[in-house]
C-alpha cells in the first residue's frame, strides 16, 4: 500500500464544487489501495481578502494576529473537504497545523518548520480515514498560530510528504505542470516533462510562483519526489526530482519577480566588517537580498545596492534606515519600480556565451539593465518595472525555450520521467534526518576554492542600453569564458562591470580590457590575485543568515570580501589570493555541523 500526499491550491478548492471534484481525486487513489493526506489551500483569493480586511483597519497590522487571521482560510476548507468527502461515503478527518503537531519557529508570517509529528496522522491513516491537513500554518512552542509564507501550502505538503516517508507528492494546480516560464505572461511558455531539484529551487526563488520554494529544498533534501499537475484534467504533469541530463540547453527556464525593490545604501566606510553589518541587521530581519553589488570605492567610501522582494520594503526601509546611522553611511536610496527577469539552467555551467546572449536579447528591444547579478546556474538582470514583461519574453525567445522538442529530445528526456519508487532510501534522508535539529535547517554540501581566477572591473561606463552585450561581445570575441559578473550603475548615470575570468585568459582578457577602454573612454582594474570561496548546498540565499555567517566568518580572520554572488545552491565571493585557503579552513569549520 503507497502513502500519497496530495496538495490542492486555491484556485483548486475555490468552490463547494471544486472541493468535491478534489475530494474525488483523493478518494480515486484511496480506491486504488493507497493511504492518502490531503493538503489545502484557503480557497481562491480568501488569503488575499483577509489581509485587504486588516489593512482596512491597520497599514502594519500586528504580526501574530495577521497569522491567527490567515490561517482561518485553510481551516474553512478543511473543514469543508472532510464534509465534502463523507458526503461521497469516504471516511475523513481534518487537522489544523497545531493538531497534526507542525511545530515552527516564532517568526510570524514567514516561520520555518521545525518538526512534525506523524503519530496521529498515522492513526487516523490506519483508520481507514483520508487525512485532511490545513497547508500553510503551523504553531511556536508557545502555541501561537503561526505561517509560512505566501503560497506555503506547497511546503506544508511537501514537509508531509517528507515526514511520513510518502511515496509520491502531487501538487494540485491551476496548470498542467512546471512550464518554461509563466504560461500566463507568456503564452508560448512550454511545460517541462522533468526538472531538477536545483532548477526548480532557484526558479521558484526567482519568482516562478508554481512552487513555493521552500517546498523544493524539502523535497531535495529528503528525496521525495514532486509531481505538478492539474487539478482540472488528467494531463501528465511535471517531476520534480533529481538532477536530470538535458539536451545540451544551458536554460531550462525563465523567471520573473515583478515586484523588486533596490536599495543603495551610499557613501559606505570601505573598511572591512562594515558591508557584513549591513547584511547582519537584514538577515536578523529574516528579509532575504539579491544582486548585491558594491560599487568603486571614492575617498574611502563605496556605495552598496542590492534587492529585496517588494512584500519586504516596509520593513526594508526601517531596517537600512538604522543601519545607515549604525555603520555612518551618508544615506540610502530605494527605487521600488523595477523588476527582475532570470534565466536558469543546470547546463550553463559549461557553456560559454550564456549571459552574452541573455544581455543581446534585452539590448535588442530596447531594455535597459540596471543591474546583473549572476551565479553557478542563473543569471538575473534587473530592469524597470515597465520592461519587465518585454525582457521576460526576449530572454525566453532567446534561449528557444518556446520551441518544442524535436522527438529524439523527448525521447532523451522521457526516460527519466518514471518515478523512481526507491527514492526516498536513495535521498540523503535517512542521514540527515538523524542529524538536524529543525527540518528546515539550511544544509551546506561543502566549501570550495578556486584560486585561479582573474577580476576585471570596468569603472564609469554609460549606463544604456546594450551596454553588457556590447562589452561582453568583446569578451566573447577573445573566446573567453566568464564566471561570476556583477553590474551596478552608480552616481551619475554610470555603470561598473565587474567580471571575472580562468587566469589563463589573463593575457587575451587584458587585450579585450583595452579595446573596451578605448572605445567607451573608461578605465579599467585587473586583479589577477584573486580567489573564489564558495559554500554549497540548497536554499541558501532564502536562509537569510547564512550569506551572514560567511561574511562574517570571513571578516572574523580578517578576510576581505570584494565580489558577491547568490544562488540557492551557492553563495560565492571573491577574496585575495592569499587568503584563500585560510578562509576556507574557516568556513569549513564555521558549517562543520551543517555539512553533510
Ligand atoms: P496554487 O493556488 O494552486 O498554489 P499558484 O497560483 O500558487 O497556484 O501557482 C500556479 C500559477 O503559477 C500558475 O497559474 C502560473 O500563472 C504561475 N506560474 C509562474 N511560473 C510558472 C511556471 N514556470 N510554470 C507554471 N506556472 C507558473
Ligand atoms: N493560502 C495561502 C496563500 O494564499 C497559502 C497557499 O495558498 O499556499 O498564500
Ligand atoms: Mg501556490
Amino acid at each position: 500500500m503507497a502513502l500519497i500526499v496530495q496538495k490542492f491550491g486555491g484556485t483548486s478548492v475555490a468552490d463547494t464544487k471544486r472541493i468535491s471534484a478534489a475530494a474525488r481525486r483523493a478518494i480515486r487513489e484511496a480506491h486504488n489501495g493507497n493511504q492518502v493526506v490531503m493538503v489545502v489551500s484557503a480557497m481562491g483569493k480568501q488569503t488575499d481578502h483577509l489581509i485587504s480586511l486588516a489593512k482596512e483597519l491597520c497599514d502594519r497590522p500586528n504580526t501574530r494576529e495577521m497569522d491567527m487571521l490567515m490561517s482561518t482560510g485553510e481551516q474553512v476548507t478543511i473543514a469543508l473537504m472532510a464534509i465534502a468527502l463523507e458526503s461521497l461515503g469516504h471516511k475523513a478527518v481534518s487537522f489544523t497545523g497545531a493538531q497534526i503537531g507542525i511545530r515552527t519557529d516564532a517568526t510570524y508570517s514567514k516561520a520555518r518548520i521545525r518538526s512534525i509529528s506523524t503519530d496521529r496522522m498515522r492513526k487516523a491513516l490506519d483508520e481507514g480515514k483520508i487525512v485532511i491537513a490545513a497547508g500553510f500554518q503551523g504553531v511556536d512552542d508557545d502555541f501561537n498560530i503561526t505561517t509560512l509564507g505566501r503560497g506555503g501550502s506547497d511546503t506544508t505538503a511537501v514537509a508531509l510528504a517528507a515526514a511520513l516517508k510518502a511515496d509520491r507528492c502531487d501538487i494540485y494546480t491551476d496548470v498542467d505542470g512546471v512550464y518554461t516560464t509563466d504560461p500566463r505572461i507568456v503564452p508560448e511558455a512550454r511545460r517541462l516533462e522533468r526538472i531538477s531539484y536545483d532548477e526548480m529551487l532557484e526558479l521558484a526563488s526567482l519568482g516562478a510562483g508554481v512552487m513555493h520554494s521552500r517546498s523544493i529544498e524539502f523535497a531535495k533534501k529528503f528525496g521525495t519526489i514532486v509531481h505538478v499537475r492539474s487539478s482540472f484534467s488528467d494531463n501528465p504533469g511535471t517531476i520534480i526530482g533529481p538532477d536530470v541530463e538535458r539536451v545540451d540547453a544551458p536554460v531550462c527556464g525563465a523567471a520573473l519577480a515583478k515586484d523588486e525593490t533596490r536599495i543603495t545604501v551610499i557613501g559606505v566606510p570601505d573598511e572591512p566588517g562594515v558591508a557584513m553589518r549591513l547584511f547582519s541587521k537584514f538577515a536578523d530581519a529574516k528579509i532575504p537580498t539579491d544582486m548585491i553589488a558594491q560599487n568603486s570605492s571614492a575617498k574611502g567610501r563605496t556605495d552598496v545596492s542590492f534587492t529585496v522582494q517588494s512584500d519586504d520594503a516596509l520593513r526594508a526601509r526601517d531596517v537600512v534606515a538604522e543601519a545607515v546611522k549604525e555603520i555612518n553611511a551618508e544615506r540610502f536610496e530605494i527605487d521600488e519600480n523595477v523588476a527582475k527577469v532570470s534565466v536558469v539552467g543546470l547546463g550553463m555551467t559549461k557553456q560559454a556565451g550564456v549571459a552574452q546572449k541573455m544581455f543581446h536579447a534585452l539590448s535588442e528591444c530596447g531594455v535597459n539593465i540596471q543591474m546583473i547579478a549572476t551565479s553557478d546556474i542563473k543569471i538575473s538582470a534587473l530592469v524597470g518595472r515597465d520592461d519587465a514583461v518585454t525582457a521576460l519574453r526576449a530572454a525566453h525567445r532567446a534561449f528557444k525555450l518556446d520551441v518544442e522538442l524535436t522527438e529524439e529530445e523527448r525521447s532523451k528526456s522521457a526516460g527519466s520521467v518514471q518515478i523512481p519508487s526507491d527514492s526516498f532510501e536513495k535521498g540523503v534522508s535517512t542521514h540527515l534526518i538523524s542529524h538536524l535539529t529543525g527540518m528546515e535547517d539550511v544544509v551546506v554540501e561543502g566549501v570550495e576554492l578556486d584560486d585561479d581566477q582573474v577580476r576585471v572591473t570596468l569603472y564609469d561606463l554609460p549606463d544604456r542600453p546594450g551596454l553588457a552585450a556590447e562589452v561582453f561581445d568583446k569578451v566573447a570575441e577573445g573566446r573567453i569564458i566568464v564566471d561570476m559578473i556583477v553590474q551596478s550603475v552608480g552616481r551619475d548615470s554610470l555603470a561598473n562591470i565587474t567580471f571575472t575570468v580562468p587566469r589563463e585568459e589573463l593575457e587575451s582578457v587584458t587585450a579585450v580590457t583595452k579595446q573596451v577602454c578605448a572605445s567607451y573612454e573608461c578605465h579599467s582594474e585587473i586583479d589577477s590575485r584573486v580567489a573564489k570561496l564558495s559554500v554549497r548546498g540548497s536554499g541558501l540565499r532564502s536562509h537569510t543568515g547564512l550569506a551572514y555567517r560567511m561574511f562574517k566568518t570571513l571578516s572574523d580572520c580578517n578576510v576581505n570580501v570584494s565580489v558577491i554572488s547568490l544562488s540557492e545552491r551557492c553563495v560565492g565571493v571573491l577574496v585575495d589570493k592569499d587568503h584563500g585557503a585560510i578562509g576556507r579552513e574557516n568556513l569549513q569549520r564555521e558549517f562543520a555541523n551543517e555539512t553533510f
